[in-house]
């Protein structure tokens, strides 16, 4: 795999992040690569192959690639609930799905008020085991990334799963709703929406959102996967890999040499090693910022 000269734009002499000058290409070869998740009980990466419609797995130990599941449901965005478990977004499948310890599957969501859900997207696990994910319609828009299909649901929503499996609509006024990510405190929810170019910050409060002012406009591009590291800072996908304060103010730029970034994780046994989906790659860079601790 090649390496990639790399440094970050800075643009707010508040950004002290530094790390390695160079990009390591992990995988080349998929076709649009998406939701990394680091497991670090196995020291390995997940990520989506969306439209081969298979979830890969790449070995920290020795560098090694191979499919972890296929088919995988379309599966986009993954996270890892409270006991570690594998917590899934499956386009195709339009639900989410959690992977037990012992490899069965259980659906934690299909449906909304008896309809289908359009195919969500992406999803994060807060510390009182409530599941919060988004559903834009990405996945039965055509047969590239799921089953094509008519909506069930009138829009693309914001839900939350809590812990006796009952789905509350969380937030209603997006276009596209992606990627999430919470505040370290997790008294904060970051939600882009792609369609509109922003991300937007929601106040937390017992299960329900308020506010959901504009956070951030896009630089360039389409925000997609959001994460937050240890100091609050949200770090976003679009053309590249953007930084922005809590403040909102836009720290820093980091280029990917490819079309478009779909999401990032922290990760590693430090959670100080940024994984990057973008196009058909995987890409790292080691930095001196740990991404938030939130188990
Ligand atoms: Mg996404």
């Amino acid at each position: 795999m090649h390496n990639a000269p790399v440094g970050f734009r800075r643009l707010d002499e508040r950004f002290t992040v530094a790390g390695d000058d160079y990009l390591e290409c992990l995988f080349s070869g998929g076709r649009w690569t998406e939701g990394p998740v680091y497991v670090p009980s196995g020291k390995y990466l997940l990520f989506s192959d969306i439209p081969n419609d298979r979830i890969m797995r790449w070995d920290e130990t020795d560098g090694s690639v191979s499919v972890f599941r296929s088919p995988a449901g379309y599966a986009n965005g993954h996270t890892l609930d409270r006991q570690g478990r594998l917590v899934s977004c499956e386009q195709g499948a339009r639900r989410v799905a959690r992977t037990e310890l012992d490899g069965s599957i259980t659906v934690l969501a299909d449906r909304w008020q008896g309809k289908r859900f359009n195919s969500p997207n992406d999803v994060v696990v807060a510390r009182d085991g409530s599941v919060w994910f988004t559903d834009p319609p990405y996945g039965i828009t055509s047969d590239y990334e799921g089953h094509r299909a008519e909506p069930e649901i009138d829009g693309c929503h914001v839900y939350r799963i809590d812990s006796s499996d009952a789905v509350d609509r969380v937030a209603d006024d997006f276009q596209r709703p992606n990627g999430l990510a919470f505040s370290p405190d997790e008294r904060v929810l970051y939600i882009a929406d792609t369609h509109r170019g922003h991300i937007r910050r929601f106040d937390v409060d017992g299960g329900k959102l308020t506010g959901g002012e504009v956070f951030a406009e896009s630089p360039g591009g389409r925000f997609d996967g959001l994460r937050v590291d240890a100091l609050g800072r949200v770090w976003a996908a679009a053309d590249g890999v953007h930084c922005f304060h809590p403040d909102g103010a836009h720290l820093a730029t980091l280029p990917i040499p490819q079309p478009a970034v779909s999401n990032l994780a922290f990760g590693g046994p430090k959670r100080n090693r940024l994984f990057i989906t973008a196009t058909n790659s995987v890409y790292s860079i080691m930095l001196n910022t740990n991404g938030a601790w939130r188990l």
